[in-house]
C-alpha cells in the first residue's frame, strides 16, 4: 500500500514544499497539503486553472494529484487561541476548521492515518531587521509561526501518523514508516547577516527540538523526526527577505558544489528521509546546500 503524507506550507509551486510533494508523489506517496489561509483561495483557484500543471509533471510523465488541500494556520493551535479580529477577518471567515488540532481531526476523519508529516513554513514579521532591533513582539511571532508551529503539528498528528514497525529483511533491522521532516537553515548555527528578526533564533529552536522531538516520538511511536537545513532558493518566502540573489551567488561562488540548488534536490532527500532506506537516522541536521556549510572562509 502507498503512504500518504501531509506536507503544510504549499502554496505555490515555487517552495520546498512543493517540491517534497512532488518527489514523494514521485515515489508513489498519496499528498495531502495545508495552505495558509491567507493563501488558500488563489491557490486553490489556481491548481484549478491548470496554472502549475507544467511544474505537476512527475518523471514517469503523469501529473502530480493533490488528493486534498486543507487551509491551515499553524499558529493556532485550536479554535480558543484564535482572536476576534481573525475571526472575522474575511480571508479566514471564509474558510473552516484550519487550526492546527482542526486540521489533524480532519484528516483523520477524512483518511484515518498518514504516514510522513512535512512542515515547510516559516514567517518572521521583522526578518528584514537586525537582531538587536527586533522587537520582543517580532521575535515571538518568528518563533511562533517557525518553530512552535512545528511542535504543535507533530503532537497534534503523532495519534495518526502510522507508528514505525521493526521490519526484519535479510537478517537486518528496519523501521518502517512513521516519518516527520522540516526545513532549517544555517543561520541557526553560523551569522548570516540579513536573517533577521528573530529567524535565526526560530531555526535554532527547530533544531533542537528536532533532538528532542526524535527522542520522545522515537521512544512512544517509533516516529523519526529530522530536519534538511537547505541552501538558498528563491521561493516567495525567500524573495521577501530580499537578499536571496545574493546568497544564491555566494553559494556559487564558495559551495565545493558550484551549482544552483533546485527544490527538487531537497525534495529528493525528503524522499529517501521519509523512506525505510532512512530507517537508522532520527534526530539529525542533514544538509542539503551543495556542501556550502563545510566550508571556513569564502574563497
Ligand atoms: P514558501 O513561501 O514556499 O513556503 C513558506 C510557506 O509558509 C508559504 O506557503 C506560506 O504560506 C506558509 N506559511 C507562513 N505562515 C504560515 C502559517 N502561520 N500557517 C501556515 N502556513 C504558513 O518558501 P520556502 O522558502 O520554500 O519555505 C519553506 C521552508 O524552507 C521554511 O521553513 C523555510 O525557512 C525553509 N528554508 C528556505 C530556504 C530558502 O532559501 N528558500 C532555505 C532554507 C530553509
Amino acid at each position: 500500500k502507498g503512504k500518504r503524507a501531509f506536507i503544510a506550507g504549499v502554496a505555490d509551486d515555487n517552495g520546498y514544499g512543493w517540491a517534497i510533494a512532488k518527489s514523494l508523489a514521485a515515489a508513489g506517496a498519496e499528498i495531502l497539503v495545508g495552505t495558509w489561509v491567507p493563501a488558500l483561495n488563489i491557490f486553490e483557484s489556481s491548481l484549478r486553472r491548470g496554472k502549475f500543471d507544467a511544474s505537476r509533471i512527475l518523471p514517469d510523465g503523469s501529473l502530480m494529484e493533490i488528493t486534498k488541500v486543507y487551509p491551515l494556520d499553524a499558529v493556532f493551535d485550536t479554535i480558543e487561541d484564535v482572536p476576534e479580529d481573525i475571526k472575522s477577518n474575511k480571508r479566514y471567515a471564509g474558510s473552516s476548521n484550519w487550526t492546527v488540532q482542526e486540521v489533524a481531526e480532519s484528516v483523520k476523519k477524512d483518511f484515518g492515518s498518514i504516514d510522513i508529516l512535512v512542515h515547510s513554513l516559516a514567517n518572521g514579521p521583522e526578518v528584514s531587521k537586525p537582531l538587536l532591533e527586533t522587537s520582543r513582539k517580532g521575535y515571538l511571532a518568528a518563533l511562533s509561526a517557525s518553530s512552535y508551529s512545528y511542535v504543535s503539528l507533530l503532537k497534534h498528528f503523532l495519534p495518526i501518523i502510522n507508528p514505525g514497525m521493526h521490519l526484519i529483511q535479510h537478517g537486518s533491522c528496519f523501521i518502517a514508516c512513521g516519518s516527520s521532516i522540516s526545513l532549517t537553515y544555517i543561520a541557526s548555527e553560523r551569522i548570516i547577516p540579513g536573517y533577521g528578526g528573530g529567524m535565526s533564533s526560530a531555526k535554532a529552536a527547530l533544531e533542537s527540538d528536532t533532538r528532542v522531538l526524535a527522542f520522545e516520538a522515537g521512544r512512544k511511536h517509533k516516529i523519526r523526526v529530522n530536519t534538511i537545513s537547505a541552501g538558498p532558493l528563491r521561493s516567495r518566502a525567500a524573495k521577501a527577505i530580499g537578499f536571496i540573489d545574493m546568497m544564491i551567488d555566494y553559494s556559487l561562488a564558495n559551495a565545493p558544489l558550484q551549482k544552483e540548488l533546485s527544490a527538487e534536490e531537497v525534495g529528493n532527500t525528503a524522499a529517501f528521509l521519509a523512506s525505510p532506506l532512512a530507517s537508522a537516522i532520527t534526530g539529525a541536521v542533514i544538509y542539503v546546500d551543495n556542501g556550502l556549510n563545510a566550508m571556513g572562509v569564502g574563497v
